[in-house]
């Protein structure tokens, strides 16, 4: 039986996982879940999955599942920082699942891969802003990072009868292309949130829906591809694959591609991630109808190419300038989401933000969450300017 401790329990990878879990219960067991507001969602994942252990940093929200119980015996709430530590390197936890959104999930990042256990990371975001710190604890530490987003997940998995990378000659990173597939940005000025909100074929937490509107995502899952695989930049090439079934190809040097396919389901790669490399797990998913099946491929968007090109430069500067890009679209996305901005000025905000914050090289994560902070002031006044 393997043990999982699930950050972000209440969103929508944490319900992806839990249905993995609910599938292989013989196998898997939710040992402990955190979570943040979603009181209601939280009572219903103890009350089916009974965890020993809930971290939650809002003790009101503690005393409300305290006071909902039906039993208190054999559950331990937790609301402190140093519990949420000890959580972390408790020895009944085999496996944690890093899966809050945004920036948010750096600081349970940061301490998990302190621990030796086995990650598997869906906050692409704690690896962009930290890279340079993260992966380098965690060899330290000897903690193995299995990745879950379905792209990496799927490099991951074609990487996976080579040792290593070095037969490699090119890495393909597919995007769907999102509900704005074949619009000039300069024709985004009148999107609503909703139809920002309306992906085509993936359903996620919002920050995350935007991002695939924008094709910021990729820009993130480039520099998370980065770091995850230690891999320049220039291997890597972003590509427009609209039907989502192909997740990323890898080309080796003799003339090879192995792509991995399955149709949309963050439930895939979920599952691949929780084998652990040994036997695969059952899960009761959509099959590809292949005889009925249309393939398209197109280039990243001419214009979207100023964004990743950024991105690029994150990856080849380092240091503090993933933490400067990352808090730069968080607020973009944030005042796109709360109506302050229109979709298309989400890139500007990315672009004078990013310009106007100096970068560090050598950092240390006090740093990074300075260099948020400063970034994040600077984007309110960018915001600001443009209302
Ligand atoms: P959601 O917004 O659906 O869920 C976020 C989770 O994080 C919730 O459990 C939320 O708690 C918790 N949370 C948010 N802020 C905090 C905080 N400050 N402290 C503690 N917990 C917090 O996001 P997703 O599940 O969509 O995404 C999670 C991560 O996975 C992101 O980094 C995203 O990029 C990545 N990812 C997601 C994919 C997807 O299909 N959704 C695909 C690939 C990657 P509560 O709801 O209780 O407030
Ligand atoms: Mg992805």
């Amino acid at each position: 039986m393997k043990n999982i401790l699930l950050l972000g329990a209440t969103g929508s990878i944490g319900d992806s996982v839990l249905s993995v879990i609910k599938q292989n219960s013989d196998k898997l067991n939710l040992t402990a879940i955190s979570f943040q507001s979603n009181l209601t969602k939280a009572l219903s994942i103890i009350e089916e999955f009974d965890p020993n252990y809930v971290y939650c940093e809002s003790k009101a929200n503690l005393s409300s599942i305290n006071d909902s119980l039906e039993r208190s015996e054999g559950i331990e709430l937790f609301s402190e920082k140093s519990e949420l530590e000890y959580l972390l390197k408790h020895k009944s936890i085999d496996i944690i699942i890093s899966a809050i959104s945004g920036f948010s999930g750096l600081e349970t990042t940061f301490m998990a891969v302190q621990t030796g256990k086995i990650i598997l990371l869906a906050n692409k975001e704690s690896i962009v802003v930290a890279g340079d710190i993260i992966l380098p604890l965690a060899k330290k530490h000897n903690t193995k990072i299995i990745p879950i987003d379905s792209e990496h997940n799927a490099i991951f998995q074609c990487l996976n009868s080579e040792k290593n990378t070095n037969d490699v000659s090119k890495i393909i990173i597919t995007a769907s292309g999102g509900p704005f597939l074949n619009q000039k940005i300069d024709d985004l000025s009148k999107v609503t949130k909703k139809e920002a909100l309306n992906h085509p074929n993936w359903k996620m937490g919002s920050k995350i829906t935007i991002d695939s509107a924008t094709l910021v995502n990729k820009c993130l899952e480039l520099i998370e591809a980065k770091y995850l695989f230690d891999l320049n930049e220039e291997y890597f090439e972003l590509v427009v694959h609209p039907q989502s079934i192909i997740h990323s190809i890898v080309t080796y040097k003799d003339g090879s591609s192995i792509c991995q396919m399955s149709n949309p389901d963050m439930r895939v790669p979920i599952s691949h991630a929780l084998s652990l490399e040994e036997s695969r797990l059952s899960l009761d998913f959509t099959k590809i109808n292949f005889s009925s099946l249309n393939l398209t491929f197109q280039e990243f968007p001419e214009d979207r190419l100023e964004i990743a090109n950024l991105a690029r430069e994150v990856c080849n500067t380092g240091g503090s300038s993933g933490t400067a890009f990352n808090a730069a679209n968080e607020i973009a996305v944030e005042n796109f989401l709360n109506g302050k901005i229109t979709f298309n000025k989400i890139y500007e905000v990315i672009y004078r933000t990013f310009n106007a914050v100096p970068v560090s090289n050598s950092i240390n994560i006090e740093a990074i969450y300075e260099i948020d902070k400063q970034t994040r002031m600077e984007a309110k006044k960018v915001v600001k300017s443009l209302t």
